[in-house]
């Protein structure tokens, strides 16, 4: 079966002060229609780049991104403006993304207007529909953004993003910016809109706490690199790489015959204008051994499903 998305060795470089910053380094990810990734790593790990740069709001430095058979890469804008509707995302921080001197009409409003996908009444329609569909309702219209709280920002940051029908939506840490005890109201709007819908989601977090109630596979990146990818339960339950051993102890686990010992990451994520030889880990690897300097560990499928960079594992 066709995939939605099939991701080759994406690369996205940036050039800081005439050196090369790399962001995302060969990512290579397959994500079905209706999928759920997770995409985890610490904060500077390239991440949200990674998200960018595969719905091509960033243009990739190298590599390709086929999107429902097509390879978009090298789209023309207006091209990739048409394809726009089907890739949408949904921002970190509903302070920063929502001018709170708009109204949610205009807000909601505005892909809608931008596509030509409709006006007056049918507009004025769709944008209640949307408004209902993320929990919210109809008179909230005439509302500005800061008169919300942020779940209820997000919610409308979410109604914006679904206003074209998407397929396919990089969520780039919902709910991050939010109160915890909001953080699981935000997740299950999610999973409810994507059932109803069919959307397919890259799911982008900083940590392993809630990523794991939504996710069917989780990919863990560390310096712009891929570490580890399987489906959430295994890599809950026997994750491989060491990066991902220590972010899975800085997590609370429900399950209390589950005990693990806090794995302490030491030190500071280095730059990627100058990132290590070898393992990018390597610096930072509790089991960092000899070889972990010299040779890149390469991508392999440990277990059926269960991929990792480590040369523990060759
Ligand atoms: Fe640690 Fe070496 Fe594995 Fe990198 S390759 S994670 S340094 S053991
Ligand atoms: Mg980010």
């Amino acid at each position: 079966n066709t995939p939605l998305l099939e991701i080759r060795n994406l690369k996205k470089y940036f050039n800081v002060d005439g050196k090369q910053l790399m962001a995302v380094n060969n990512l290579s990810l397959r994500i079905e229609e209706g999928e759920t990734v997770g995409l985890v790593g610490e904060s500077g790990c390239g991440k949200s780049t990674a998200g960018k740069t595969i719905i091509r709001l960033y243009s990739p430095t190298d590599g390709e991104v086929i999107f429902n058979g097509q390879n978009i890469v090298n789209l023309s804008n207006r091209e990739m403006n048409k394809l726009r509707r089907e890739m949408q995302i949904v921002f970190q921080d509903p302070y920063a993304s929502l001018n709170p001197r708009m109204t949610v009409e205009d807000i909601i409003g505005e892909p809608l207007d931008l596509h030509k996908a409709a006006t007056g009444k049918q507009r004025k329609q769709r944008i209640k529909e949307l408004l209902e569909l993320v929990g919210l309702n109809a008179e909230h219209m005439n509302r500005f953004a800061h008169e919300f709280s942020g779940g209820q920002r997000q919610r409308i940051g979410i109604a914006r993003a679904l206003a074209l029908n998407p397929k396919f939506i990089v969520c780039d840490e919902p709910i991050s910016a939010l109160d915890v005890s909001i953080q699981a109201q935000v997740v299950n709007l999610l999973k409810d809109l994507q059932q109803k819908l069919n959307l397919t989601y890259l799911f982008i977090a900083h940590d392993l706490s809630m990523v794991k109630y939504i996710s069917d596979r989780i990919l863990v990146m560390y310096l712009g690199n891929m570490v580890e990818l399987t489906d959430s339960d295994s890599l809950y339950a026997d994750p491989l790489h060491p990066y991902t051993k220590a972010l899975l102890t800085s997590v609370p686990i429900p399950d209390p015959t589950i005990t693990r010992e806090r794995i302490i990451i030491e030190g500071e994520v280095p730059s990627p204008i100058n990132p290590p030889s070898g393992c990018v880990f390597r610096t930072r690897c509790p089991v960092a051994m000899d070889i972990c300097a010299q040779a890149i560990p390469e991508w392999k499928e440990v277990k059926p499903g269960h991929f990792t960079a480590c040369h523990l594992y060759e």
